[in-house]
């Protein structure tokens, strides 16, 4: 029968497809609202002139987030803002493509420039052939199951010739170029209302941007104040893969700091519950905690393995993830550490 491939292909698509995601609007205040993909959120204010909204998340997630601001509010997405250039929340702004202007960190040029990119969770170019192959997504996958790496469905996603290979190109091939990028800061209006954009300086990624609503006193931010595990408690240990994704701790602890100096009320951020700025300064001291407890073991001498299984992180034991995560946080700051 002819349609019997059809039948196939449409099972392997089933198999292949995300496990079914919780999607919906949430109003934060007033104009402000998040939408939300699984445990992964984006943002979006509605002006009179349009709207300005952040990640896109996946092309399906945008389909569906397209439909439900034709239905609820009758003006187009003007803006389309990205928190970082990590696959996993820049795919599918082509939706928006006919009336959005696209903005990102000057960063974002760079990882899109057909090199290998900076990735989350250790995904790096282990054999440095400029292709990500099998071991860079499950070298840190089997390593720290369901923490780092992605699992053998990020070649499902990517890998669209099927050669077990990912080529810079394949990865963003559903990510749309920014068209505006900024180095420090900026600042966009549409109709009556003002936000404003700034890069954080390097951490989880080295293209961040967070988003300032001021009337809201809201700001959106991904990852590096909530990581993909952060689901309904923000006093979580980071995942804290490789090094620290290979940046510096102290560029991560001035980010913190950065948050910290703008005025506002409440995070919404990519992953996981709302939660107030308070917070922010309780894990930037996390950060330089661990940062001072493992650079005096390394001080006195102590290996990493004896560090693993000694030190204690006092005072975070009732933190999210303690158990599992303490001697990754450990081990990553060591090697952070270590490469400086
Ligand atoms: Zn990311």
């Amino acid at each position: 029968m002819r349609s019997t491939p059809w039948i196939l292909l449409l099972l392997t698509t089933a198999v292949f497809a995300q496990p079914p995601q919780t999607r919906e609007i949430v109003r934060i205040t007033d104009d402000l609202y998040r939408a939300r993909a699984g445990n992964w959120y984006t943002i979006f204010l509605v002006t009179d002139a349009g709207i300005i909204l952040a990640d896109p998340i996946s092309t399906e997630f945008s389909q569906w987030l397209a439909g439900e601001i034709d239905r609820r509010f009758d003006v187009p997405v003007r803006y389309v803002i990205y928190s970082h250039s990590h696959f996993d929340h820049a795919r599918g702004g082509a939706v928006f493509a006919d009336t959005a202007t696209f903005i990102g960190h000057e960063n974002m040029l760079r990882n899109m420039d057909g090199r290998y990119p900076q990735m989350p969770g250790d995904m790096i170019d282990r054999d440095h052939n400029g292709v990500i192959d099998w071991d860079d997504i499950m070298v840190p996958t089997q390593a720290h199951p369901g923490i780092c790496g992605w699992g053998p469905s990020f070649f499902d996603i990517f890998d669209r010739d099927g050669d077990a290979r990912v080529s810079p190109q394949e990865l963003f091939a559903e990510v749309r170029k920014p068209d505006v990028v900024f180095a420090d800061h900026m600042q966009i209006t549409l109709g009556d209302k003002t936000v404003w954009l700034a890069h954080p300086g390097r951490n989880h990624s080295d293209d961040a941007t967070v988003i300032l609503f001021p009337e809201e006193r809201v700001l959106f931010a991904t990852e590096f104040l909530a990581d993909a595990l952060v689901t309904d408690n923000i006093r979580a240990l980071p995942s804290a893969c490789g090094p620290f994704d290979g940046t510096p701790l102290q560029e991560w602890i001035a980010s913190y700091r950065f948050v910290e100096a703008l005025d506002f009320d409440r995070i919404a951020p990519g992953h996981g519950d709302m939660f107030d700025k308070a917070y922010v300064t309780e894990t930037r001291v996390y950060f330089e905690r661990l940062t001072a407890a493992v650079s005096a073991g390394m001080a006195r001498g102590e290996s990493l393995q004896s560090l693993r299984d000694n030190l204690q992180l006092t005072g975070y034991e009732g933190w999210a993830n303690y158990e599992r995560l303490r001697g990754n946080n450990i081990e990553a700051a060591y090697y952070n550490l270590s490469q400086r």
